[in-house]
């Protein structure tokens, strides 16, 4: 068992990690201040999986649960699936103090923290995250929202759950390209901060793909810790956040030029992370030998480094887009060494050029 203890400016909350820990939610919501009806929210493909043993749990700790299933997929963070949770909602007369549980991936949990903080001007939110990227980078943070026809994420609001319980078992029924997708996410943390967390990737990436529990609640619990650290000084990005967009820059250009479907956000990620590593080391902001690295361990997990094909002026034309530009310059996360990165606007046209073109 390994608990991860996320302490706020105003809110506190531990995320609970262990294999099998699914069962023990119920207790684990024993002692906190809830009423007894509980929702649960969660899709297609999750529910006959684990709704069961969930809604068991939650019965056996004396909780009321329903479960309302939602299709799966990004067309679920809509405000129109949100309207049916509020509706289920309100019509099983959930109060204040009722939580809403997401059991699901990132899509489950950022649709059921959007209804959750806004539903009575919010009410308790407890995430039990299925999916690698939500175990290690959703479900902390408390960034919650639904997408707009015309962009991703635009609706929404910083709302922090009281509970976070992550069962690295249930990864088993995950499939492997959603595995992976969320290993480019735990990679970019060791890049990000951790010189010794990148090494036991390395060391332990075949571990690691086989889905090892031992190896998961490791890489789970660090990545947590990590992420947990950085929103603790920065909860609403405004500087030291930032760094958790190390890959993102390119890997957003990457989606948007493949329509979001092409290559998934861990995909995108995992050719950001390369762009990135390639630009610090031909910036020399950091060696050659680090940067080669940082593509080794891409690879090792099985992700793609290039997006062979992509226009190097379309992808250009997508950076300068990016919602996380300010006055017209791109806020770049680059590596100084593994482990080490800096935020930096200096960088010219010439060289993102010479790196989107390799
Ligand atoms: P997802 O929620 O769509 O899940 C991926 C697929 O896996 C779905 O088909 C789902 O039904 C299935 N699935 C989930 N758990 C499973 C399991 N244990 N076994 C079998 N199948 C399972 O996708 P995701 O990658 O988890 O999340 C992506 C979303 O997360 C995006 O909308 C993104 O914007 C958001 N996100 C939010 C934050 C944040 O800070 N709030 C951070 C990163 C990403
Ligand atoms: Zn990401």
């Amino acid at each position: 068992m390994a608990e991860v203890r996320v302490n706020l400016a105003n809110h506190s909350y531990t995320i609970h990690i262990m294999a099998g820990i699914i069962s023990q939610v119920g207790q684990l919501m024993k002692d906190m201040p809830l009423s007894r009806k509980a929702l649960i929210v969660t899709d297609e493909n999750v529910a006959p999986l684990y709704s069961g043993v969930l809604a068991d749990s939650l019965a056996a700790a004396g909780f009321l649960p329903f479960v309302l299933v939602v299709p799966p997929g990004e067309s679920s963070k809509s405000l129109a699936t949100a309207d049916k949770v509020f509706t289920q909602a309100i019509s099983m007369g959930l109060d204040r103090k009722s939580p809403i549980i997401a059991l699901g991936g990132g899509v489950i949990g950022d649709l059921s923290g959007f209804v959750a903080a806004t539903y009575l001007r919010g009410v308790p939110f407890i995430q039990v995250p299925t999916t690698l990227l939500a175990q290690v980078d959703s479900s902390v943070g408390g960034k919650t929202a639904v997408n707009h026809p015309l962009g991703k994420n635009l609706i929404g609001a910083f709302y922090q759950p009281q509970l976070v319980v992550i069962d690295p078992l249930v990864l088993d029924t995950l499939p492997e390209r959603e595995l992976k997708a969320g290993l480019a996410e735990v990679v970019k943390y060791g890049v990000i901060a951790d010189y010794d967390f990148f090494d036991y990737l390395i060391r332990h990436q075949e571990d690691i793909l086989a889905r090892r529990p031992d190896e998961l609640i490791e890489v789970i619990s660090r990545c947590c810790q990590i992420k947990a650290a950085v929103v603790a000084q920065d909860e609403r990005e405004t500087s030291l956040r930032m760094i958790l967009n190390f890959g993102h820059t390119i890997g957003h250009a990457v989606e948007g030029v493949g329509g979001y479907s092409e290559y998934n956000h861990g995909e995108a990620v995992a050719i950001g992370m390369h762009g990135a590593a390639l630009l610090s080391s031909s910036l020399h902001l950091c060696s050659t030998a680090a940067s080669a690295a940082v593509k080794q361990l891409i690879t090792g997990m099985g992700l793609p480094l290039t997006a062979p094909g992509y226009g190097t002026d379309e992808l250009l034309g997508y950076l300068a887009r990016d919602k996380k530009v300010v006055d017209s310059k791109v806020n770049w996360v680059l590596m100084q060494d593994v482990g080490r990165v800096t935020i930096t606007q200096d960088v010219s046209e010439e060289h993102v050029r010479a790196v989107l073109s390799q």
